[in-house]
């Protein structure tokens, strides 16, 4: 390790030179309290930053230790943190300083989830931020001038205004891990309730626009309140006693009026996978974690996919317990989605009429009078959503204004009445008795065994040219190799750096060898899952010792869901499981 003066001696022989001399800066330098690693060194102002960390003795930074007690706190805390660096920057960083990225400074900071991340890691002996800087230049000539003010001006006050515990504030930072560790809590309190999902009285569902997930600031936001049948209290270590909505295993109908926020209430549920930062107005909505939203999603590809249980006797006679198609339409893909999530794992389905295909949904008795069982391939949903609860214990949150066939089959009808939820079972009920015409249900009696597929190596190719290529392009592409992943459908992948983590995780699982032609997507993911418990989220970096990348860790449901979505993906079917395994 150098002295932080040996930076200044190199930059000031690196000035004027050509840009690609910055590299010889690389390394460890001893700053007055902390120690500054410059890991990568880009090419020119226009590459992907130079990566840097910055690390500080837990003896100067002075966390006190119950922030970081636990494991969720723990997290927490690292979030905490990164958003106070991410604040400094804006801060103290004067931004452009030359041609390209010169002269920024970024830290890889969430959105209104709170989700483990690489940016910043909280160990008993010190913390460590890891940054990205773009080197200043002026067309591809050093800046050094430039590079001074931000190593030894704008870094240590980024250190010092964000690292330093006496320098935060510290209600705010015993407030966000208090926050997320209240979350955690009372999601894990779901199972033993009988609960999916809980919103807590006076919880903001609604969001500030389509393109904001910020909460809706309006003197006219109607404040979450229970419905007194569905009241409950749960335990949370720092809140204490928090009451509110819990909504109970089975199938939950969702009804209501246009525009009475019935999408705005599964919006929420959706997010619930995830803590959310103090103010976001969800702090105490939660959702089993492993809840995933089913949608329709016609043009996306199917690789072998089981969905006799919904599609079967296609026209041509086309096999449905094996299902491919380059181009799925509305009602196939949506019998995918919920067959892969199955396969992934999960006790909640999540549906939107908004987002769902009709003519999988309902089918009601006059169109079973004019088009005879025989001509139709689709079991619609409604025939098939308990027998999901009672054969596999899969659980469904349903959003339905348009149909009132689903009455029949519901445990729980809620209404949304301009923003304010009743519970109207008992009447939906008393109205689907009363019904002269009836449908008849259809389907197999059973859904039997769920299927698990095996992926086979062969079907992934993570290289252009000789590189290995993987990279996020926004939040919902991935480009993989040559190919393109479009993850559009995902509404719960939350953060770019969860996208860029499932393509690092593909990579990793085919560089350890889990795609064996023997382990089931399900096994697979199982150990991917483990490597990350137990070495943490940086073992799927390719970079290894230093800066390891912003990434942020996804679910397996999505991990899955890119999987699953890979043009080339091949998979070999496996005997059908015992369907309780997936319990
Ligand atoms: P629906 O699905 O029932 O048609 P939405 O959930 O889409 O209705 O909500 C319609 C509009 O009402 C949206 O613009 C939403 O932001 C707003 N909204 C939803 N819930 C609330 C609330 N609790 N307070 C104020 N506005 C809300
Ligand atoms: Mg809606």
């Amino acid at each position: 390790m150098l002295p932080s003066e040996r930076l200044r001696d190199k930059l000031i022989t690196l000035d004027g030179k050509g840009y690609t001399a910055y590299k010889t800066i690389a390394g460890e330098y001893r700053f007055p309290t902390f120690v500054l690693y410059i890991d990568h060194v880009q090419q020119d102002p226009f590459a992907t930053p130079s990566l840097v960390r910055v690390r500080m003795d837990m003896a100067e930074c002075q966390f006190p230790p119950h922030l970081w007690s636990n494991r969720v706190r723990k997290m927490a805390l690292e979030d905490f943190i990164t958003r106070q660096v991410h604040s400094a920057i804006r801060r103290f960083v004067k931004g452009h300083r030359g041609t390209g990225r010169s002269g920024m400074i970024t830290v890889d900071v969430g959105g209104q989830e709170v989700l483990p991340r690489t940016s910043c890691l909280v160990h008993e002996d010190y913390v460590e931020v890891r940054l990205s800087m773009g080197l200043p230049g002026d067309g591809r000539r050093i800046q050094a001038k430039e590079a001074m003010a931000m190593f030894f001006e704008e870094l240590p006050k980024i250190v010092e205004a964000s690292l330093v515990y006496r320098n935060l504030d510290p209600r705010a930072a015993e407030r966000h891990v208090n926050v997320v560790e209240d979350q955690e809590a009372l999601r894990e309190q779901l199972p033993e309730r009988g609960l999916v999902a809980f919103v807590a009285d006076d919880s903001v569902l609604p969001r500030e626009s389509g393109v904001s997930d910020r909460p809706l600031r309006h003197s006219r936001v109607v404040r979450f309140t229970s419905p007194e049948e569905l009241r409950c209290t749960l335990h949370a270590p720092n809140r204490g006693q928090i009451s509110g909505m819990g909504i109970p295993r089975g199938v939950t109908l969702i009804v209501g009026g246009g525009y009475h926020g019935k999408s705005t209430l599964l919006q929420a549920l959706q997010r619930a996978v995830y803590p959310h930062i103090p103010g976001d107005g969800r702090e105490y909505v939660v959702t089993v974690r492993d809840a995933v939203k089913i949608r329709a999603e016609d043009g996306r590809r199917i690789e072998k996919v089981d969905i006799s249980p919904f599609i079967s006797n296609l026209p041509f006679g086309e096999d449905t317990t094996s299902f491919c198609t380059e181009n799925a339409s509305g009602s196939t893909s949506q019998a995918a989605n919920i067959m892969e999530a199955l396969e992934a794992g999960t006790s909640l389905l999540l549906m939107d009429e908004d987002t769902c295909a009709t003519n999988f949904m309902i089918r009601d008795e006059m169109m079973q009078r004019l088009v005879p069982k025989e001509k139709e391939p689709i079991t619609p949903f409604i025939d098939q959503v308990r027998r999901l609860y009672e054969e596999y214990g899969v659980s469904t949150i349903l959003v339905m204004g348009g149909s009132g066939d689903y009455f029949e089959v519901a445990d729980v009808v809620i209404m949304m009445d301009c923003y304010r939820a009743r519970v109207v079972t008992a009447e939906a009920k008393r109205i689907a008795s009363e019904r002269q015409d009836r449908r008849v249900p259809e389907g197999p009696e059973r859904l039997g065994p769920i299927r698990a597929r095996v992926p086979l190596a062969e079907g992934f190719n993570p290289y252009r040219g000789k590189r290995v290529r993987v990279e996020a392009k926004g939040l919902r592409t991935l480009l993989f190799g040559r190919e393109v992943i479009d993850l559009w459908a995902l509404e719960q992948l939350v953060d770019e750096s969860q996208t860029r983590a499932i393509g690092e995780v593909i990579v990793y699982a085919l560089e350890k060898g889990y795609f064996d032609g023997e382990s089931s997507l399900g096994e697979i993911l199982d150990r991917i899952e483990e490597d990350i418990q137990t070495h943490g989220l940086e073992v799927i970096s390719p970079w290894k010792g230093g800066h390891p990348g912003d990434y942020a860790l996804p679910r397996r449901q999505e991990i899955a869901a890119a999987i699953n979505r890979l043009r080339t993906l091949v998979v070999r079917q496996r005997e059908a499981r015992n369907p309780n395994q997936i319990l």
